[in-house]
């Protein structure tokens, strides 16, 4: 586990503090299973605010690459994370929205007493990351993938020859 804090979270979001940082996927315990190798770097920034009804509100964003295992070839695949998350803190579940009142773009979620921010960045990875991740064709070393590219020109083999 990376060396990220344990906050209050309403009192980072009354005082609209910001916490950022980055870490190492190899410190992303609950990735250890997706990881190709342990190359690549996670930035982070959890910024509180409150909204104009003085509702608790997190912003979560999250760039950085991490290696995964494409699901054709199996070799090494850079995967890109730019994500951003805004979370409503509620009180208590009483106060969860139905699901049809849900606002896009936000998800509402009950304050917890603590905010640990390892863990919160890593549920948001683990969210993100694709169930079956594969390169696109053209970097992917599958044969199957190859095969299936548009025939080359046929006088490509010529230039190649000069
Ligand atoms: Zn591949």
């Amino acid at each position: 586990m990376f060396d990220a804090p344990i906050l209050d979270p309403r009192r980072l979001c009354r005082l609209g503090e910001t916490v950022e940082g980055h870490c190492l996927p190899a410190d992303l315990s609950a990735l250890q299973g997706e990881l190709h190798n342990p190359d690549g770097v996670v930035q982070y920034r959890v910024v509180g605010s409150l909204s104009a009804d003085q509702q608790p509100l997190l912003s979560v964003y999250i760039t950085g690459q991490v290696q995964l295992t494409c699901q054709r070839c199996l070799e090494a695949m850079r995967f890109d994370l730019d994500l951003c998350t805004h979370l409503v803190l509620v009180p208590d579940e009483a106060a969860l929205p139905a699901l049809e009142e849900e606002q896009a773009g936000w998800d509402v979620i009950v304050c917890p007493t603590q905010l640990v921010v390892a863990d919160l960045i890593q549920e948001e990875i683990v969210l993100a990351l694709p169930v079956a991740p594969t390169h696109a064709q053209g970097p992917c070393g599958a044969s199957t993938v190859l095969a299936a590219e548009p025939a080359a020109h046929p006088f490509a083999a010529l230039r190649s020859l000069t």
